[in-house]
């Protein structure tokens, strides 16, 4: 290699001009600037290292937690949706199985997942919670920035940028990763005819989701951004990579209701009435309402596990601001333990936390809200109090509920 003198000239990967010091020049005379040899390097020192053999670890089947035990760390972290831990635990066991699969055998298909229950239920709480079990690369989209190649927003292949800054780069690892993508539901198509309103923007991102949940080599840009022809793209390989849809789809009882209905009367008329209960419809839900509500066949034939959360009752909320592992309480105690303070909660205290929580249909993700704002001035004051045990009573809590902004709190969730 020779260096030139004095010039500006262009990077013949990147395109940019710089002072001809700042490349390195090959035997054709082509000069690479200062930064994209650096990529090249890492890309390259990646690719050795995720070819050697101790650097590929299959789950092996000893390493893999089987269904129970996915279930009961899962039960560490999240309160009650038994039905759909159970049927995460089995479709995520199956599916990291399946990667250890020889070659030769019956091809296991991959089986990504859809779970569909309102908001702030554990959605993305059971998916996260799954990834840190597994300690596999975890990343959560928006499916509402997603947009078609071309429009303004993120491309579906922006998914996969995410996965790969979550595992620096690993291109092995961010493959056997983990994608969240939350409000699956609101790329639905409006309307359940295609052919009289085309709802082009739902339709055609749901288009490009398929290519990466059905498997297939997508190439990456590493840094995200705009594509160019003379950036270096990464393939990535979404075959073993597992997808994890969640929405809230509203409105979907109606859907579920209109199919059971006429389905009851087709077992009527066969005289055996089925019981329905019509306080929960979602746990009838089935893959032909997914479609009902705008999602197309060839998307839900692609997530082919369909679960559900149901709404938190009261009693679940009381126990989550205490039972978790990381429940919000004791993560307090814990700060204040710290400062060698001991931390109590006067039981009525939780269940007001919980009234207001519900009074403002603020749901689980409110219980830290409320809980913050009734240790703020606490946080503040203890390190430096002479006390050493703190009581959070329930008039104080009142207090600092009652001083607060709850419109504020209501738009912030
Ligand atoms: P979703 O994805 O369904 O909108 P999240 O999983 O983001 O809801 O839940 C929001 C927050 O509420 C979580 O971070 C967690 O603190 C709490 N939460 C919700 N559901 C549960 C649950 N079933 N058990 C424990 N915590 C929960």
């Amino acid at each position: 290699m020779a260096k030139q003198s004095k010039l500006r000239l262009q990077c013949c990967i990147c395109g940019n001009t710089v002072p001809d010091d700042g490349l390195i020049f090959g035997p054709t005379g082509n000069g690479v600037c200062f930064n994209c040899v650096d990529l090249l390097h890492k890309y390259v020192e990646e690719e050795l290292k995720d070819n050697t053999e101790e650097n590929v670890q299959p789950a092996t089947e000893t390493a893999l937690p089987k269904p129970q035990e996915i279930k009961a760390y899962l039960d560490q972290y999240v309160i009650g949706q038994d039905d759909a831990k159970r049927y995460l635990s089995v479709a995520v066991y199956n599916h990291y199985k399946r990667l250890n699969q020889p070659k030769d055998d019956v091809e296991i298909e991959k089986s990504n997942i859809i779970i569909v229950g309102s908001t702030g239920t554990g959605k993305t709480l059971l998916a996260r919670t799954i990834a840190k079990q597994l300690s596999v690369p975890f990343t959560i989209v928006d499916a509402t920035v997603l947009t078609e190649a071309g429009y303004v927003g993120e491309d579906v292949e922006s998914i996969l940028t995410r996965l790969l800054q979550e595992c620096d780069y690993n291109v092995k690892q961010a493959e056997r990763g983990i994608v969240f993508i939350d409000e699956i539901d609101k790329i639905a198509r409006k309307s359940d005819n295609p052919s009289i309103t085309r709802d082009v923007s739902g339709e055609g991102v749901q288009q490009a989701l398929l290519k990466l949940l059905e498997g297939s080599v997508v190439n990456v840009l590493p840094k995200g951004g705009r594509k160019h022809p003379e950036v270096p793209m990464v393939p990535v390989n979404t075959q073993n990579i597992l997808f994890i849809c969640g929405g809230a789809f509203d409105g979907i009882e109606k859907k579920i209701a209109q199919r059971l209905n006429t389905q009851v009367v087709g077992f009527e008329a066969a005289g055996s009435r089925q019981k329905i209960d019509k306080q929960n419809l979602l746990q009838y839900i089935a893959p032909q309402d997914l479609k009902a509500f705008g999602l197309i066949p060839e998307i839900v034939g692609r997530l082919p596990i369909l679960t559900y959360l149901k709404p938190l009752s009261r009693d679940a909320l009381r126990q989550i601001l205490t039972e978790p592992k990381n429940a919000i309480i004791k993560q307090y105690k814990k700060l204040l333990e710290m400062d060698g303070k001991t931390l109590i909660f006067e039981d009525d205290v939780l269940e007001y936390i919980v009234d207001k929580a519900i009074e403002y249909k603020l749901g689980a993700r409110g219980l830290r809200s409320l809980t913050e704002i009734i240790m703020m001035e606490v946080m503040y004051d203890a390190p430096a109090s002479k006390e050493d045990t703190i009581t959070i009573t329930r008039d104080y809590a009142k207090e600092r509920i009652e001083a607060a902004d709850m419109l504020k709190i209501q738009n912030s969730l």
